[in-house]
């Protein structure tokens, strides 16, 4: 039987949800995935490492990919913009790997016209109050910034139905949710009629 041909899968979720620690604890399974290191024109946090975490750019650089269309997509979030290289993605895809995305709603609206077989995964948080609580707790942005995105989050929790699936990332659980993020993928690689993402790089 020929392998299943490789996956497309979008995580997105609110700001503070835990995208991040859920993806750090999946690169640690260490199965044959990429996860796409997308470019972003905010600057690093303390701890980020560029070309790991992302592809750190000037706004200028940013730009100059952009009209080149050297992005699958890319958009403006929280007044900073975000692009998800083509390079990425071609090349796992054709190295045969799944390819993970982490990408806001707004990117995965975009992923869904281009490449509508792709897999879409939304991480929602218990309730909003523990959202709020974590974006509070958070020291990286300053106060106004974690309102915006609070502001932005009650937005994009009302987008959950357009994704293929939900895990619930619960306050000292997160290995539940990374366990669920697996199964999921697991389970779509067994499909009987999988689904074959086409994309023109
Ligand atoms: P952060 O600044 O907290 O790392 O990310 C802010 C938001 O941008 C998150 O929702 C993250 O998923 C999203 N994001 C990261 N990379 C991309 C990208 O390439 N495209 C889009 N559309 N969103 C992205």
């Amino acid at each position: 039987m020929a392998p299943a041909p490789p996956l497309l899968v979008v995580i997105s979720g609110p700001s503070g949800v835990g995208k991040d620690a859920a993806i750090a604890e999946l690169k640690k399974l260490a199965l044959p995935w990429h996860f796409a290191v997308t470019a972003t024109t905010r600057p690093p946090r303390p701890g980020e490492q560029d070309g790991v975490d992302y592809r750190f750019l000037d706004a200028d650089t940013f730009h100059k990919m952009r009209e080149r269309d050297q992005f699958l997509e890319c958009a403006e979030v929280y007044g900073r913009w975000y692009g998800v290289p083509r390079s990425q993605v071609r090349e796992a895809f054709q190295a045969g790997k799944d390819v993970i995305l982490k990408i806001d709603v707004q990117g995965a609206e975009t992923v869904r016209q281009l490449a509508p077989e792709a897999l879409f995964i939304f991480i929602v948080p218990a309730s909003f109050a523990e959202l709020a609580h974590r974006l509070g707790r958070r020291d990286t942005e300053t106060p106004e910034e974690a309102d915006m995105r609070l502001q932005v989050a009650r937005e994009e929790l009302s987008q959950v139905s357009r994704y293929d699936y939900r895990v619930v990332n619960r306050e000292d659980c997160l290995q539940q949710a990374v366990e669920e993020i697996e199964a999921i993928i697991v389970a779509e690689k067994c499909r009987v009629v999988p689904r074959v993402v086409q994309l023109f790089y």
